[in-house]
C-alpha cells in the first residue's frame, strides 16, 4: 500500500501532536514551522506564561507562610519587605525553559521519523504547499494537509505595542525590571492570569475590565472569589470600563477609557484576545472556508470544507486550549488515515486559569443549568470547611458539582482551590466516563485532602438528585 503523504503547517500543539501520532500510524509526515517547533504554545503563551506563574505562585505561598508559623530573619513577620523577584532570572529562566521544550519536542518529532522544516508554507492548490525559509524554498506534494497555524495577540489600533512600555503578552519576558505600576487591559483568563501573577510578584496592578465582573466567561461565583481576593490583596478592578487608547507618556504609559477617565501606569499589558493567523496561507484561494473573524471552518473531525484539508487548534476559533488543539490534530489524523475516531467532546474539557486560587472547570455550566438548557442539581461545598484545607491555611475556595436530576450522572463541576487544575481531573474522569454521584460518593478519598470535598459533594447530592 501506498505511505500517506501528510503535510502540517504549523508546530504547535495543534501540528505537533498531529505529526506524531501520523507518523506512529505509519504516514510520511512533514512539519513547516515559521517561528519555532512547539509553536506559540511553547515558546511565546501557554509554556512561559505557566513558568512565570510558579514563581509568582512561590510568591503567594512566601506571603501566606507566616500565618502557619514561619518567621523570616529579622523576627518581623512580614514577609513583603524582604523578598524581592530578580525579574531578569525570572524571564531569563521562562526563555531557558520554553526553548529546551521546543527542543525536545523537535527531537521527539524526529525521533519518529517526522521530518521537520524550517519556514513558511502556503497552500498553492488543495494537496500543495510552497514552503519558503532559511534554506530556500521547496513545494511538498501531499495526500493530506493539516492546518494548524494558531492565532497571534490581537492589536487595537490606538494601543499599539512598542514592547518597552505598551506590551502584548509576547513581550513580557524581555523585561528586565519588574513594571512598578501594570495596567491590564482585558480581564478574560490571560488578563486575570498576569494580573495576579504580577500582583504576587510585587507589581501594583490595575486591571480594566469591560464587564461588571473580572472573568466574565467564567463560573460567576468562581469569578467573584477571585475578584475578591484580588482587590482584598490591593489591587484596583476597573469594572465596565473600555479602553480606548494607551498612550506612552515621559516615564510610563496613560491608558484612556471610553468615559474619558484616565489610569497611568509605568507599563500596559493589552491582553484583548487574538485573532487567527488564516491570512497568507492561501486558504481562501484553494476554496477552504473561513468562518467570523477568519477563522477556519471544521467539523467535529477537523475536517475543514475542502476534501483532504483538515485543521486544528486556534486557527479554528473552536475553544483556545492546547488541549483542544492536540485532540483536534490527533482526531484529524485518526480519520484521515482511516482509523477509529471519537467526534471532538467539548462538554468534557477540562479548563483551568491559572490564578490564586486557581479555577478549574469541566462540562455543563452554572448559567446552562439556570437557564434550564440542562436538567441538573448542584451543590457548592466551601473548601472553608475541608480538615485539609484548615491545616493550609485555605480560607477561599469551593467544589461545585453539577448532577442530572433523576440519574445522578456527573455533568460537570467547578474546583476553586489553589490546586484546581490537579483536582478537577476527578470531576473530568467522572463526566468522560458519565459516572453517577453515587460511584463517587462510593470512592475513598485520602483523609484529610482537598478532593474529599467532591466525595462529600457527591454525597450531598446522593439523594438530592432523585
Ligand atoms: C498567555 C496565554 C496562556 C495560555 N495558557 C494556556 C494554558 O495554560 N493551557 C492551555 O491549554 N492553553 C493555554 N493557552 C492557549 C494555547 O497556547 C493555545 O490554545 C495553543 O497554543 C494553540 O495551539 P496551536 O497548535 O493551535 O497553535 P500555536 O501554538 O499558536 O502554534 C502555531 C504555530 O504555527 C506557526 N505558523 C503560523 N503560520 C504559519 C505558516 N504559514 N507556516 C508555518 N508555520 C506557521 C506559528 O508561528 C506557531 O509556531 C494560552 C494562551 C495564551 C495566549
Amino acid at each position: 500500500m501506498r505511505v500517506t503523504r501528510i503535510a502540517i503547517l504549523g508546530g504547535g500543539p495543534g501540528g505537533y501532536e498531529a505529526a506524531l501520532v501520523a507518523a506512529q500510524l505509519g504516514a510520511d509526515v512533514v512539519v513547516v514551522d515559521s517561528d519555532g517547533v512547539g509553536g506559540a504554545c511553547v515558546l511565546t503563551d501557554c509554556v512561559p506564561s505557566k513558568t512565570l506563574i510558579a514563581t509568582s505562585d512561590s510568591m503567594v505561598a512566601l506571603a501566606a507562610s507566616p500565618s502557619l508559623g514561619v518567621r523570616f530573619d529579622g523576627g518581623t513577620d512580614k514577609v513583603t519587605g524582604g523578598v524581592v523577584v530578580d525579574v531578569a532570572h525570572v524571564n531569563a529562566r521562562v526563555k531557558r525553559l520554553a526553548a529546551a521544550q521546543s527542543h525536545d519536542i523537535t527531537e521527539r518529532l524526529r525521533g519518529v521519523g517526522v521530518r521537520v522544516i524550517d519556514g513558511r508554507g502556503r497552500l498553492s492548490a488543495p494537496h500543495r504547499v510552497e514552503v519558503n525559509g532559511p534554506s530556500g524554498a521547496e513545494t511538498l506534494d501531499a495526500d493530506v494537509v493539516l492546518i494548524a497555524t494558531g492565532a497571534m495577540p490581537r492589536v487595537l489600533p490606538d494601543a499599539e505595542p512598542d514592547g518597552e512600555r505598551i506590551l502584548s503578552w509576547r513581550d513580557l519576558y524581555d523585561l528586565d525590571v519588574l513594571p512598578e505600576r501594570l495596567v491590564v487591559v482585558g480581564s478574560g483568563v490571560t488578563g486575570a492570569e498576569f494580573a495576579n501573577a504580577y500582583q504576587a510578584l510585587g507589581s501594583h496592578v490595575t486591571l480594566v475590565s469591560s464587564r461588571d465582573r473580572v472573568l466574565p466567561g467564567e463560573d460567576q461565583d468562581a469569578a467573584a472569589v477571585l475578584e475578591d481576593v484580588l482587590r482584598r490583596r490591593g489591587m484596583d478592578v476597573a469594572a465596565r470600563s473600555r479602553a480606548s487608547s494607551v498612550k506612552r507618556t515621559s516615564d510610563g504609559v496613560v491608558v484612556t477609557l471610553q468615559d474619558g477617565r484616565t489610569i497611568d501606569g509605568t507599563h500596559c499589558l493589552m491582553a484583548v484576545g487574538s485573532v487567527p493567523n488564516t491570512e497568507d496561507v492561501g486558504l481562501a484561494d484553494v476554496g477552504v472556508q473561513l468562518g467570523d473573524g477568519g477563522v477556519i471552518a471544521v467539523d467535529k473531525v477537523s475536517r475543514t470544507s475542502l476534501p483532504g484539508v483538515y485543521a486544528a487548534g486556534d486557527c479554528t476559533g473552536v475553544l483556545p486550549l492546547a488541549s483542544v488543539a492536540a485532540m483536534q490534530g490527533r482526531i484529524a489524523m485518526y480519520h484521515a488515515l482511516g482509523e477509529a475516531v471519537q467526534p471532538l467532546r467539548l462538554d468534557t474539557v477540562a479548563a483551568n486559569v491559572f490564578t490564586d486560587p486557581e479555577i478549574a472547570t469541566v462540562g455543563v455550566s452554572q448559567r446552562a443549568v439556570d437557564d434550564g438548557e440542562v436538567a441538573a442539581i448542584a451543590v457548592k461545598l466551601p473548601l472553608a470547611t475541608n480538615a485539609r484545607a484548615k491545616m493550609q491555611g485555605i480560607r477561599e475556595g469551593f467544589v461545585k458539582l453539577f448532577a442530572r436530576t433523576g440519574s445522578g450522572v456527573v455533568l460537570g463541576g467547578v474546583v476553586v482551590a489553589p490546586n484546581a487544575s490537579e483536582l478537577i481531573l476527578t470531576v473530568a474522569l467522572a463526566v468522560q466516563q458519565r459516572l453517577t454521584v453515587d460511584q463517587i460518593a462510593a470512592t475513598f478519598s485520602v483523609y484529610p485532602s482537598l478532593t474529599g470535598s467532591v466525595t462529600e459533594a457527591a454525597r450531598r447530592l446522593m439523594y438530592a438528585a432523585d
